[in-house]
């Protein structure tokens, strides 16, 4: 997609452009062949974010995040390899390894706590999708209403009842549904109506504008009336500072993620992060004397 405004720019300007475009332009050639050669289980890896409970500090779940360090390209980002693995048709490969080193990861991990995981509206297209992603998770032999998968409103709207049909028959497994990104797509409502789901994401650029911008704090206070009204819960992402947090706090946002708590951390990060979050679990590990 950025390949082809990367296009249509040069065109625009034939005369001359910036080197900076010509440079991004092979670089999304570069990335598209770099992932067909790649090995998929050893250049790619997950880091997590936690998904904190305000009220108490307690984190309820981490998001995980996929990342690439190619030998070539050296790291990438997902915003640039997630869209070209998807016109690859090379998703479905990377989503079951990473989704297995998830779930191995959350092994790990008490009881209580969710794994989020990023699903693309190519893995759940067609019966075989959901089939693949459900082998996996009874395989893991996880609790699966301990998973949530997130997905976003713009890739479901493609065909909506294939989204339903799909939505559905993970739900009937016991997993979460979340849409992430909340509100940036064509008809956020109508996918409420539609879709089985049980979270919103509010998708951070209202949370990046509320401090300043009165329309996008009333926006996120219609969503979380919302999610009142429809049972939901909600989490608000991409919290940056603590004007940020207290503000959301004081109009009940209570689910919040973003770099103010912690930016996403290699999996061996997690138990300290825990250990070191909500005050009654310093207490009860310090009885454990492992983490909890
Ligand atoms: P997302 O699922 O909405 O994830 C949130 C993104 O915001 C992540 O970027 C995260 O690192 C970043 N973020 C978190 N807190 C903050 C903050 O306070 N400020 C700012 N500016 N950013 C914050 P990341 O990791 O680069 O991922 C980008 C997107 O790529 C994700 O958006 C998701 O849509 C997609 N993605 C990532 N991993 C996977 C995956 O394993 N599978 C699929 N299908 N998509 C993935
Ligand atoms: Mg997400
Ligand atoms: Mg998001
Ligand atoms: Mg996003």
């Amino acid at each position: 997609f950025a390949l082809y405004h990367a296009k249509a720019r040069r065109r625009g300007s034939s005369t001359c452009f910036a080197p900076e475009h010509e440079a991004e332009l092979r670089r999304h050639a570069d990335v598209e062949q770099a992932l067909r050669r790649a090995d998929l289980a050893a250049e790619f890896h997950l880091l997590y974010q936690p998904i904190i409970d305000v009220a108490d500090g307690r984190v309820e779940a981490y998001e995980a995040l996929a990342r690439w360090n190619s030998p070539t390209l050296g790291s990438v980002s997902p915003a640039d390899f997630i869209p070209v693995a998807e016109r690859s048709g090379l998703i479905r490969d990377l989503t079951r390894i990473l989704l297995t080193k998830a779930l191995d990861t959350m092994r790990g991990w008490p009881v209580e706590r969710r794994l989020s995981f990023n699903l693309s509206a190519h893995d759940i297209a067609g019966p075989e999708g959901v089939d693949a992603l459900t082998t996996l998770v009874v395989a893991s032999e996880i609790d699966p209403s301990r998973i949530v998968f997130e997905v976003t409103e713009s890739g479901l709207m493609r065909d909506l009842v294939d989204a339903r049909r799909a939505l559905t028959s993970l739900k009937a497994l016991g997993v979460r549904i979340a849409l992430d990104d909340f509100g940036t797509g064509y008809s956020s409502l109508s996918y409420l109506q539609r879709l089985p789901v049980d979270r919103l994401k509010i998708d951070r650029s209202f949370i990046s504008r509320c401090t300043e911008d009165e329309t996008s704090l009333n926006i996120i206070r219609s969503i979380l009336d919302l999610c009142r009204h429809l049972a939901l819960d909600c989490v608000v992402e991409g919290i940056e500072t603590v004007e940020q947090k207290r503000l959301l706090r004081s109009v009940g946002c209570r689910s919040m993620q973003g770099y103010l708590f912690q930016r996403p951390m290699p999996a061996e990060a997690i138990a300290a992060f825990d250990a070191a979050s909500g005050p009654g679990m310093i207490k009860h590990q310090g009885r454990e004397g492992q983490p909890a």
